[in-house]
Parts: C-alpha cells; sequence; structure tokens
C-alpha cells in the first residue's frame, strides 16, 4: 500500500507536471508569436577561418552559437559576395562579378522583400565598395555610409574615388550600429553591419601608425631585398591586431542587442565576405584566386532556433541568403539555398566564383613572380574537396598540375560552362536563373 505521503505526493507531482507543460507551451508560443523579431547580420570584411583565434570575445560566445566549420563565400571579393548574400543570387546571377559594378534596380534584395513584409531596415556599412552608389541600400530605410577614414589612393577597382573617406574602423561602425539599434521600432526589425577593420592596411586600429602593412608593402620590402617570411610574419600580426581590435567592437553590438533579449526573439548571423592569403601558395591579399585561405570564412549563428555546436558539413553564402529569408517567414529564394537553422543541415552544393577581371591582371606572388589572371574559375565544393575551374579545366583543392579528366571532371565542367553562360547573358536576368537552376537539377546538384 502506498503512503498518503506518496500519493499526497503522486498528485503534487502531476499537478506540477501539467502547471510545467501549461508554463512550456505559453513560452513556447511567446517565442514564436508574440515576442517582437531582430534578425541582425554582421559581415566582418576579410576574415579568415583562422583568424577567430584572434577574437576571444566571440569565441567566448560559442557555446551558445552553431559554429560553422566549413563555409566557403561565393567569392573570394567584396562586393560580388555581399551581392550574394542580400539578393540570393548567384555571382554569375546579380550583375556584380567584380568590385566596381552596380547591383541594378531590376535585382530584388533581401532588404527589399522585408521592406514589402512590413519590416524595419537599416545599414551600416564599414568602406566604399558597400556605399549606396553600388546599390546595396536597395530595400533599406536607414542605410549609413558616411566613412571616416582616407585610403592612401585615389583609383579603387576603376573607380575614382578621390581624396574621400573610404573606410570606417570597427569602434565608428559600433556607435553606429547601436544607435541604429536604439532607434529602430516595430515588431521585426532587420539590421545589417558590416566592419572592415581586418582589411588592409593591417595595423590600422591603434598603435604606431609607421607599422601599418599592406600586400604592396609586403612586395615593396621584397623589392628592397627584405626576406619575405619575416615581412609576412610581420603583417600577419598587424592583421591579427586589428582582428582582435574588430572583436571589441562586435562584442559592443552583441552586448547591447543582449540588453534587449527579453524584449525581443533575436537571431543573429555572423560571417565574412572572404578571407585573406599571407604567402600561402605564394599568393598575397584576396579577390584574385579561389584559395582555401581565401574563400573558407567564419560563419556563426546565434539564434533560439538553433542548437548550439558545430557544423561540419560545408556551407555557403547562399545557404545564408537561404537562412535569413527562411527566418524572418519569407518564401524560399529563387536560387534555392539551404535553412542552416535546421537540426540537421541537408546534404547540398556550395558554389561559387572568382571575381571576374574586364581584362587580364598581372597578380604579383610573394615568390617576386606574376600571375597573369583572366577568364573565369568557378568552384564547387563536394564533400572534402573543392574543385575550381572553368568548362575546359577542372582542378582539385587548387592544387597545381591536379588537373582531371573523366566523367567527374566533365559534369562539373558542364556546370561549370553553364555557370559562364549565366554570366554572359546576365541581361536576361530572369531566363538566366531559369536555366541555371534546370541545369543544376540535371546535373543532380540540387533537387529543386
Ligand atoms: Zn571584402
Amino acid at each position: 500500500m502506498p503512503s498518503r505521503f506518496a500519493l499526497r505526493g503522486r498528485a503534487l507531482h502531476r499537478r506540477l507536471a501539467t502547471a510545467f507543460a501549461l508554463l512550456v507551451a505559453v513560452l513556447a508560443s511567446c517565442t514564436h508569436h508574440d515576442k517582437p523579431q531582430r534578425i541582425v547580420v554582421i559581415s566582418l570584411d576579410t576574415l579568415r577561418y583562422d583568424a577567430l583565434a584572434a577574437m576571444p570575445l566571440l569565441r567566448a560566445r560559442a557555446p551558445k552559437a552553431r559554429v560553422f566549420e566549413r563555409h566557403y563565400a561565393a567569392t573570394s571579393c567584396t562586393q560580388p559576395t555581399h551581392a550574394t548574400l542580400l539578393t540570393g543570387l548567384a555571382p554569375w546571377q546579380h550583375g556584380v562579378s567584380r568590385n566596381g559594378l552596380v547591383l541594378g534596380d531590376d535585382v530584388e534584395t533581401l532588404a527589399e522583400r522585408l521592406q514589402k513584409a512590413g519590416w524595419s531596415t537599416s545599414a551600416v556599412v564599414a568602406s566604399i565598395p558597400l556605399a549606396r552608389v553600388f546599390g546595396f541600400a536597395q530595400g533599406f530605410d536607414h542605410y549609413r555610409d558616411a566613412f571616416e577614414k582616407k585610403m592612401a589612393f585615389r583609383t579603387w577597382d576603376g573607380v575614382d574615388v578621390g581624396d574621400k573617406p573610404f573606410y570606417s574602423l570597427g569602434v565608428h561602425v559600433a556607435d553606429e550600429a547601436v544607435a541604429a539599434l536604439d532607434e529602430a521600432s516595430g515588431e521585426h526589425q532587420f539590421f545589417f553591419f558590416h566592419l572592415f577593420d581586418a582589411h588592409a592596411p593591417y595595423g590600422d586600429t591603434g598603435g604606431d601608425m609607421k607599422e601599418l602593412w599592406s600586400p604592396a608593402r609586403i612586395l615593396a620590402e621584397l623589392k628592397k631585398g627584405a626576406d619575405a617570411p619575416s615581412s609576412i610574419r610581420d603583417a600577419r600580426a598587424a592583421y591579427d591586431r586589428d582582428v582582435t581590435a574588430m572583436d571589441g567592437a562586435v562584442e559592443r553590438v552583441l552586448a547591447r542587442l543582449e540588453r534587449d533579449a527579453e524584449k525581443y526573439d533575436t537571431h543573429i548571423v555572423i560571417l565574412a565576405d572572404h578571407g585573406e592569403s599571407f604567402g600561402e601558395g605564394g599568393v598575397l591579399s584576396h579577390g584574385s584566386r579561389i584559395t582555401e585561405e581565401q574563400i573558407h570564412v567564419p560563419l556563426i549563428l546565434l539564434s533560439p532556433r538553433v542548437q548550439p555546436g558545430v557544423e561540419k558539413r560545408a556551407v555557403g553564402t547562399l545557404d545564408v541568403a537561404a537562412t535569413l529569408a527562411a527566418l524572418a517567414g519569407l518564401p524560399p529564394l529563387p536560387s534555392g539555398g539551404r535553412d542552416l537553422t535546421a537540426a540537421t543541415i541537408p546534404p547540398g552544393a556550395v558554389f561559387g566564383m572568382r571575381r571576374t577581371y574586364a581584362e587580364p591582371y598581372n597578380d604579383s606572388r610573394s615568390d617576386g613572380k606574376v600571375d597573369v589572371i583572366s577568364g573565369e574559375d568557378f568552384y564547387v565544393v563536394e564533400g572534402a574537396d573543392v574543385f575550381t575551374g572553368d568548362a575546359k579545366t577542372v582542378r582539385k583543392n587548387d592544387v597545381e598540375g591536379s588537373e582531371l579528366d573523366g566523367e567527374h571532371a566533365a559534369k562539373v565542367g558542364r556546370l561549370f560552362a553553364t555557370f559562364a553562360e549565366a554570366l554572359s547573358s546576365r541581361a536576361n536576368n530572369a531566363v538566366t536563373d531559369e536555366a541555371t537552376r534546370e541545369a543544376l537539377r540535371a546535373l543532380g546538384y540540387t533537387d529543386s
């Protein structure tokens, strides 16, 4: 016979269980329906994956985040990757295949879709490549693109930037981002914040300004007879110092968002548009290649909808765009992409391209040689491998002499030919999109 105490205990337990279930239901309904929402994208320009080591504050938040170990940028160049992130179109579809081009009015951006769906939209950007003149402000209610610092050159990718300020440091962006958060109102708020500290010149976030480094300075030191490894080491150390300074700026924004955690369901996406080479394979800087150092970049999701942990499946910028649309409850994007908040990320290809060049480009190497770069180069990540090339030549993991032949190389070559065709017929955007989708389906790269 159970004692009266045990019976009472069981009844109490049942009542407690019912009350707990009710509480869970109420909390769940608050989480999914009642709370206003914030979606915040923080783009850290030029942050290669291993530079997370110089971001202790962000790493301290990793236990609450989903960290994507294999996130590949759509290109190794600022404007094309950001155009993909902000439109959900591949770089051969949105018409911004290199810096200096304008994102056309015919392209519907994510911010425009969000605006139409009643979201408030606000951006703070940190450098000329994302200035409104290049079409990136489409769909934003507020677009802060006033910069504070000058670069040491007048022309940038064929565009005369005169002696106007070219970029802002993270401390400035954090101020503006906090102001944007303070000013925002409405049930649905979208923010895009862009920080530029990791980009050359390296070492400009503080300390001795004579110790500024850049790919151009590494090459100049080489010409003077300096030892390449030690110049590259000094440049990398200055880059890492800038990354650590940027870490502080990002933390200020995250801390500000945390203050409103009770008020908003907040979904934060932190990523980079491309990485940076420091002499690996004789390569410096970014933009001209598809290499591990230039396209493998951080991606971190902080959201009540994601399970914290480490994701090992390869994902790309198109998947991030699709995730933003899914978080906002928008219809899926025309170019596909996976919702990365899913508990299990479905398999899928990741693809992108090198930027295009209007004319052959002499890319200086850290061994003093010059590579002439022309034409197009695409990539697709399959399992552990990255295949790069064009319709005729497919290489594995960008290793010289790794040209493949056989059925698989032919299949990848056909895919790259489709991308090249889409790129050249970009004027007819709608048709190109459908043709690209059809080709991807036919090749087994996408299901839908
Ligand atoms: Zn960039």
